[in-house]
């Protein structure tokens, strides 16, 4: 493990990865192309840019897959959160910005992949909105909230020295 103080973490939704940048990300975007869309299964991928020298995988082996001869797309292969995309040859990375530990300092500035954008994107923030608990209330799942908050296996949005806890214990009973 290196001994430079990390500017932000993250990994993967099992905890399999974990990574740290060691300089602020830039050029935070989204792609809408069909191959982002395909690799991310969402309607686009939210990525920032870290210089090959400032990203380190602090846990486990991201795996790969080229999506083309030149793109190298990488992966938890345990849980299969979209973690990276790299341009062969290339001085930098691109990073998943939803794997973060603080995704919402990663704000996008541009979007790109214009070509396959979902016609209806730009409506989506006003579609009705709930959030997780007001909609178990709404629609009778409070009882299917609570086994998930008890029994999640999610890795915290921070490092830790061993995963899964030794112990068995949830993150939220230590
Ligand atoms: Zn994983
Ligand atoms: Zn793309």
């Amino acid at each position: 493990m290196s001994k430079r103080t990390p500017v932000m973490t993250g990994g993967c939704q099992c905890g399999a990865v974990r990574f740290a940048v060691y300089a602020e990300p830039y050029n935070h975007h989204i792609c809408h192309c069909r191959m982002c869309q395909k690799a991310f299964g969402g309607f686009f991928a939210p990525l920032v840019n870290v210089k090959n020298e400032d990203f380190e995988v602090t846990r486990g082996t991201i795996a790969t897959f080229h999506s083309s001869r030149d793109v190298e797309r990488g992966f938890c292969a345990a849980c299969g959160t979209p973690l990276t995309v790299f341009d062969d040859g290339s001085d930098h990375l691109n990073v998943s910005i939803g794997s973060f530990d603080e995704p919402a300092r990663l704000k996008p500035g541009i979007q790109i992949g214009m070509e396959s954008r979902m016609p209806w994107f730009a409506e989506l923030a006003g579609l009705p909105a709930d959030t997780t608990q007001s909609a178990g209330e709404k629609d009778g799942f409070l009882d299917e909230l609570a086994v998930i908050a008890a029994t999640n296996h999610q890795h915290p949005d921070h490092d830790t020295e061993t995963w899964p806890p030794a112990d068995g214990t949830q993150e939220d009973e230590r």
